[in-house]
């Protein structure tokens, strides 16, 4: 091709061939090749040995969406469970900023003192819709995740807040069996999540803050009906006489709700998780609970009664996702909604078209 620029006569700028292009991929990192996944003997066997790099890759496995890797979570749980069950689960909740972190960091140690393992297990369902986690995008937990006895894991953040929640109760039974007699679930509270975590922990723990002038406002009713105590934290320097007064509103509050299954008596207590104020009270409450529930057998029977309830919730979960995932079924609800916004068919019967459909595909 004729170029100006190579004229003799041509004085503008000129064009160098420049070097040759690299290739977009590196040809020297070569695929790192996929681990061959264990088997659920092999799991197991380091599970109960309490390794803790086999529990956290059972744990991933158990967080994993892919079908081979359920199928071994699966047969693992299912082994594990016979050595599960013997551990104090607790429920800790709180809104942003109440202090869970700190105070989980200094009720983590407390109980290691005591002997034992534990691990902190989180339920965040902000990490799915937003994609950034309440729980998990500070360095927490600092002193508590240099202790060799403490398994530190973050929410799953694949799927529904059922399917979340229900990893987090499936990585409690391989953690029980792994030799930890302590479990916290953390979770954020301000929604539905408290509900999941209610459902897997024998103690619900709900951290409160004083100050803000109108104690008892905004407090979601059902969540303090779910409390088995309320602690107010920050009880220390000029906030003490503020958290008095907060544990006088609360423990009043209290008494205007019916009594618990149970026939516990939530209490309310203040403390200070930075400056660890009041930590053995705290404690003292908590131990004070698991011996009365073991006493009355309510212990057994919330256990029982959590167990039909991830069954039942396992079915629910499991049919919709099989619905709402078929890709007739999909296309049809698209169709139906347009057709029932242009006032073309009732929701009833376009509801039952779609319902014929599906019922009719599994009949056979
Ligand atoms: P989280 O969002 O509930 O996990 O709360 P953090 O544990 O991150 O605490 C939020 C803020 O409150 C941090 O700046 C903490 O240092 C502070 N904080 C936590 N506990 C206490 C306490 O007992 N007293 C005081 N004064 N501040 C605290």
């Amino acid at each position: 091709m004729q170029h100006i620029e190579n004229s003799s006569e041509y004085n503008g700028l000129t064009v160098n061939s420049g070097v040759a292009q690299p290739p977009s991929v590196n040809p020297y990192l070569t695929r790192r090749k996929r681990r061959p996944l264990p088997s659920a003997g092999e799991l197991v066997e380091g599970i109960l040995k309490g390794d803790v790099t086999t529990l956290a890759r059972a744990v991933t496995l158990v967080e994993s969406l892919s079908a081979d890797h359920q199928a071994i979570a699966q047969e693992v749980i299912e082994k594990c469970l016979p050595h599960s069950g013997n551990s104090r689960r607790i429920g800790i909740t709180g809104v942003p900023g109440a202090g869970k972190s700190t105070s989980i960091d200094v009720f983590g140690l407390h109980v290691l003192k005591q002997g034992g393992k534990l691990a902190v297990l989180a339920i965040d369902p902000s990490s799915e819709r937003t994609k950034g986690s309440i729980l998990g995008d500070k360095t927490r937990m600092e002193k508590l995740s240099l202790e060799a006895d403490a398994f530190i894991r973050p929410s799953p953040s694949a799927g529904s807040l059922g399917g979340v929640a229900r990893k987090t109760r499936e990585t409690i039974v391989l953690c029980e069996a792994a030799g930890y007699n302590n479990i916290f679930v953390e979770t954020v509270g301000v929604g539905q999540s408290e509900t999941a975590v209610h459902s897997m922990v024998d103690f619900f723990l709900l951290i409160q803050l004083a100050g803000t002038g109108d104690e008892l406002q905004g407090i979601k009713r059902g969540i303090m009906e779910m409390a088995d105590g309320i602690v107010i934290n920050k009880a220390d320097g000029d906030n003490i006489s503020r958290a008095q007064l907060a544990k006088a509103q609360f423990t009043s509050a209290l008494h205007l709700f019916p009594p618990t299954t149970s026939g516990w008596m939530p209490e309310v207590l203040t403390y200070s998780g930075y400056y660890e104020l009041g930590i053995d009270e705290v404690w003292a409450m908590i131990d004070r609970y698991f011996a009365f529930v073991k006493r009355t057998g309510y212990f057994e029977q919330k256990r029982a009664e959590q167990s039909r309830y991830w069954m039942r919730e396992t079915i629910d979960e499991q049919l919709r996702r099989h619905f709402y995932q078929n890709p007739e079924i999909e296309k049809m609800i698209a169709e139906k909604e347009r057709r029932v916004l242009a006032n073309e068919q009732s929701s009833f019967t376009a509801a039952k078209d779609i319902l014929d459909l599906y019922f009719g595909r599994f009949r056979e």
